[in-house]
């Protein structure tokens, strides 16, 4: 068995290798860790690339995919793409969902009976107080696309990232998602981060290393301790959670993440567990 499998095995490891596909979004949301907006740097790291990760993370001992940006599905290659990846391992990718028109749904054929299931963000009940801070139609374009997505037997997850949500106005969104098809194990509700865009606003908890699971993460810039770490500020990728730059090949980001994770004290330490 390898390191990498032992450490999944022995649970001292998280067993997803994540990739940011790019950075830029059709979105500009006021908590967006990592200003993406239409016009932000790109960074796209190829569709070779992340055929490339998926193939080194199944040789290595991981046991699943996650793909983030960003707005991921804006790289028209993106399905296909996964496709493939999820001949290697499950992925799991997250996205706005709002760019499925009908013409982008046909374009999802290739994800159909695969292993690739989409998170997707829906933060409130109501499309006044979700698109505050998401942008306008957000809520129509997501409420629109879950059913269609689920009808193709694509898999979707919904997300909540919110700084508090009161009792009633969650159990309108549960009931919500139930009715666009979602179950209540494929629903997550998770507090803003405190860092990219959020900083600017005052939103969110601040996260340090220990409290985030450690995830390897590759983007363009190098490896990071979780997706939660290449984030961006002031137009900079934040560098504190990085691990090293060298990610060709995965095999050195990931035994330097076993080393770090090896330094770690035993138990449940990570104390906000944000995911
Ligand atoms: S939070 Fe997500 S949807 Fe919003 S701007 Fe950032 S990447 Fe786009």
């Amino acid at each position: 068995m390898s390191a990498v499998a032992e450490a999944v095995a022995e649970g001292k490891l998280p067993g997803r290798v994540w990739m940011y596909a790019d950075y830029h979004c059709n979105l500009a949301c006021t908590y967006c860790l990592t200003e993406s907006a239409p016009k932000a740097p790109r960074r796209v790291i190829g569709r070779e690339r992340m055929l490339e990760i998926a193939g080194e993370a199944a040789e290595l001992g991981f046991t699943d995919l996650g793909v983030t940006g960003g707005e991921p599905f804006l790289l028209r290659w993106l399905p296909e793409a996964l496709a493939e990846m999820s001949e290697r391992l499950p992925v799991l990718v997250l996205t706005n969902g709002t760019l499925f028109t009908r013409r982008r749904l046909a374009e999802l054929a290739p994800l159909v009976q695969r292993d690739v299931a989409m998170q997707i963000s829906l933060d409130r009940p109501d499309p006044d107080d979700n698109d505050e801070m998401r942008g306008p139609e957000n809520f129509r374009k997501v409420v629109d696309a879950v059913p269609k997505l689920v009808d193709k037997g694509i898999k979707v997850r919904i997300a909540t990232t919110v700084e508090s949500i009161e009792d009633a106005e969650l159990d309108r969104l549960c009931a919500l998602h139930r009715e666009l098809g979602v179950p209540d194990e494929d629903h997550i509700v998770r507090p803003i981060v405190r860092r990219g865009r959020a900083l600017d606003h005052d939103l969110g908890v601040v996260a340090h290393q220990v409290d985030v699971p450690a995830e390897l993460t590759v983007t363009v810039d190098g490896a990071f301790w979780s997706p939660f770490g290449p984030t961006v500020h002031d137009g900079v990728v934040d560098t504190d959670l990085l691990i090293t730059r060298t990610t060709r090949p995965l095999s050195t980001a990931a035994n330097a993440m076993l080393r770090l994770t090896g330094e770690l004290p035993e138990g449940d330490d990570v104390a906000l567990n944000i995911r």
